[in-house]
């Protein structure tokens, strides 16, 4: 063995998939096609922050390429807000560097630890994905290594086909490398925000319709204990960048402000967990009454923790305990929407599994192939491991794609292969490209050999 690879254990963010592997850590981007080559016909796989939270980044057995040391700032084009950047950047790093001149990201999700590479390689979408779409949209360009050791520039015009493939194909095409971005223009890092809290899931979803065109940052957060006719109550979540005349004077002088450190850190693993329904429930019931009397209100916000709050406990996941949880989110069209929302909320609370965090957005149109947002509602739920879980997430499994659904891989960690090809239609066009880039399976992942997605590629 070469002492560039070292034997590490992973987890996915969910701590309920954990893999040991063979795992190098380049701190240059060239070391990576020798990398590569070394790994020799094995499977490899990046592993960027780990924010996923299944088994997309583990590699049982095998090997993982960390990138999170490729982190450096390429170029900054100030006026334009264009922005290139090796693929193992935080988004935390990357708003170190553009928010001072007045730039931020076009579409981020709810934590700023997540590297680019892994952002893209999952196609990540944000609260304005109604407006601003995906990741991939703002991305002008990117360089991606394969798997026969050539680095390639892909972009719409260039390459559009292994484009496509690699915005949502997790990992599976090759190293992202390189990342060029469209910045979106700021004035401050304030935002201006309404709270609406809302008496039941019809009202959530009219209240997040209704403001769809107005806000370009729309989300609710789900009560999941509230039952009878409060289920699926809860609060709307609207927000907009605060332009400089929304700002007191107070707050002028100091208005282009980086993310602060999180406030709190979880620095164990309780031997069990923190997360019950006895705690869900009562989290629940402080955070819908936590506006106080006034049910609607709206005022300035810090961007950060606006977009991120969960960022202020480091290590936030160790609460669950050794058996981790599930993140189960998944999208399904406008017609089935409030149905599949009220069951699962229902099933959850009937069956004893409550989800500890739980929110609900309204997606715009997708962009296909192995990306996960598509036009309609999204829910994601937040579940403890448990013994009867996994019978009733392979439920929610049928119901989704009975609807026309997916799951977000992302956030996968057990989905069967047979519904993963009911859910993403668009997945033999990926495989056609797969096929071609890598014919032998130099990039695979524990989530694509039980999707056996490898299998497909090796059969073609
Ligand atoms: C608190 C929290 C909130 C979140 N909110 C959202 C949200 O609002 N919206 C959303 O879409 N997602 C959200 N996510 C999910 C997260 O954004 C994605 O899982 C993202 O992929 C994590 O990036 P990472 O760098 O940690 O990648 P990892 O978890 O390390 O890897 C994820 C995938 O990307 C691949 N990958 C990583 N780096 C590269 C590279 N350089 N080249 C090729 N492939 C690569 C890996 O192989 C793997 O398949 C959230 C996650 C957390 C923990």
């Amino acid at each position: 063995m070469n002492d560039r690879w070292l034997r590490r254990e992973f987890e996915g963010w969910g701590r309920y998939r954990r893999a040991v592997s063979l795992a190098a850590a380049p701190v240059r981007a060239d070391e990576l096609p020798g990398l590569l080559q070394e790994a020799s016909a094995g499977s490899t796989i990046a592993f960027g922050a780990g924010r996923s939270y299944g088994d997309s980044a583990l590699n049982d057995g095998r090997r993982t390429l960390e990138t999170a040391a490729l982190d450096r700032a390429r170029s900054f084009d100030r006026e334009r807000g264009i922005f290139a950047c090796e693929a193992g950047i935080s988004l935390a790093q990357i708003l170190d560097v553009i928010v001072p001149d007045g730039w931020f990201l076009p579409v981020t999700p709810g934590t700023r630890f997540p590297t680019i590479g892994g952002c893209l390689a999952a196609d990540v979408h944000g609260k304005n994905h109604h407006v601003a779409g995906s990741l991939a949209r703002h991305v002008r360009s990117f360089d991606l290594l394969l798997a026969d050791g050539a680095t390639v520039t892909c972009s719409r015009d260039e390459n559009p086909d292994l484009f496509a493939a690699t915005a949502g194909g997790i990992g599976l095409t090759g190293i992202i490398t390189r990342v060029e971005l469209q910045l979106q223009p700021i004035e401050n890092t304030f935002m201006f925000a309404r709270h609406i809290r809302t008496g039941s899931l019809a009202e959530t979803m009219e209240m997040l319709a209704i403001h769809d065109e107005e806000w370009p940052y729309t989300v609710a957060w789900l009560d999941s204990t509230a039952g009878g006719g409060a289920l699926g109550r809860g609060e709307v979540i609207l927000g907009r960048h605060a332009a400089l005349a929304d700002l007191p004077v107070s707050k002028r002088a100091r208005r282009l402000r980086r993310p602060e450190p999180a406030k709190f850190a979880m620095p164990v693993t309780p031997p069990v967990s923190l997360v019950t329904p006895a705690t869900i429930r009562a989290f629940n019931e402080i955070y819908y009454r936590r506006g106080g009397p006034e049910p609607d209100r709206a005022g300035l916000e810090s961007a950060y923790r606006y977009f991120y709050p969960l960022d202020a406990a480091a290590g936030w996941n160790r609460c669950y305990g050794p058996r981790g949880f599930v993140q189960y989110q998944f999208v399904v069209p406008e017609d089935a929407a409030e149905a599949t929302v009220r069951e699962m909320l229902r099933a959850c609370q009937s069956e004893g599994h409550p989800s500890a965090l739980t929110v609900l957005k309204r997606f715009g149109d997708g962009e296909g192939w192995l990306s996960f947002p598509a036009a309609g509602w999204t829910l994601a739920l937040d579940i403890p491991v448990r013994p009867g879980l996994l019978p009733l997430l392979d439920r929610f499994d049928r119901q989704v794609a009975d609807s026309g659904g997916r799951v977000y891989l992302a956030k996968d960690a057990r989905l069967a292969a047979e519904t993963f090809r009911e859910m993403y239609p668009d997945y033999p066009r990926w495989l056609a490209v797969k096929r071609r880039v890598d014919p032998e399976c130099r990039f695979s992942s524990d989530q694509s050999r039980r999707l056996r997605i490898d299998d497909d590629v090796r059969a073609g």
